[in-house]
Formats: structure tokens, C-alpha cells, sequence
């Protein structure tokens, strides 16, 4: 889409459900990874997405610190 691009990064494809890639700690968070043609206005989305993502990684680090 021109104006709304995405899915170059797609989920499911490159990256996991935890936005995670192949890469140890590479995450990928941006409209890259919205998995179909999208077409829609994706701020709202994005931010959920990074929310999203926050959650995984402070689950992460919490984890870590236990250790
Ligand atoms: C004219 C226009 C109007 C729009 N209006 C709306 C709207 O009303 N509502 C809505 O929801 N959406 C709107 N959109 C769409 C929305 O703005 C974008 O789809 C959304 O911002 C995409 O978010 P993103 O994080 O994927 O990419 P971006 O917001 O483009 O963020 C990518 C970031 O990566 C950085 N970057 C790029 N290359 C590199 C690099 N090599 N190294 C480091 N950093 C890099 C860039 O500087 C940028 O900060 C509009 C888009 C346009 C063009």
C-alpha cells in the first residue's frame, strides 16, 4: 500500500510471536509485520503492537534478574 506499507517483516514469516527474529534479542516492532496487505490507518495498532512487545521484554528481564 502507499501510504499505509507493511509486511516486508511479516509475522509468522520472519518473525515469531514475541516479535522475535532468528537473532538472539532482535526484535522487530513496526508496521513490517503486520502480516497481509493492511490498508488501514496503523498508528493505533503500532502502539498496541509496542505495548505488546514491552510486556514480552519486561516478562524477559524480570526473568532474567530471578536467575
Ligand atoms: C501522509 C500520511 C498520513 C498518515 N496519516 C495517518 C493517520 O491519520 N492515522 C494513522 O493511523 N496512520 C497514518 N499514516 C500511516 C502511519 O503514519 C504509518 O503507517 C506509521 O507511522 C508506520 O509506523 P512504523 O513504525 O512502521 O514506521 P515509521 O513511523 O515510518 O517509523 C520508522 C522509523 O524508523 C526510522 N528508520 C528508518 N530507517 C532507519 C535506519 N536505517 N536506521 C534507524 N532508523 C531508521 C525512521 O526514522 C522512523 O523513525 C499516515 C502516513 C502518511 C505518509
Amino acid at each position: 500500500m502507499a501510504v499505509h506499507p507493511g509486511g516486508t517483516v511479516r509475522l509468522g514469516d520472519i518473525v515469531d510471536q514475541n516479535l522475535g527474529c532468528r537473532y538472539p534479542n532482535l526484535h522487530v516492532c513496526d508496521a513490517s509485520v503486520i502480516p497481509e496487505p493492511w490498508g488501514l490507518p496503523p498508528t493505533l495498532t503500532l502502539l498496541t503492537l509496542a505495548r505488546y512487545l514491552a510486556r514480552i521484554l519486561a516478562q524477559g528481564s524480570a526473568t532474567a534478574e530471578r536467575k
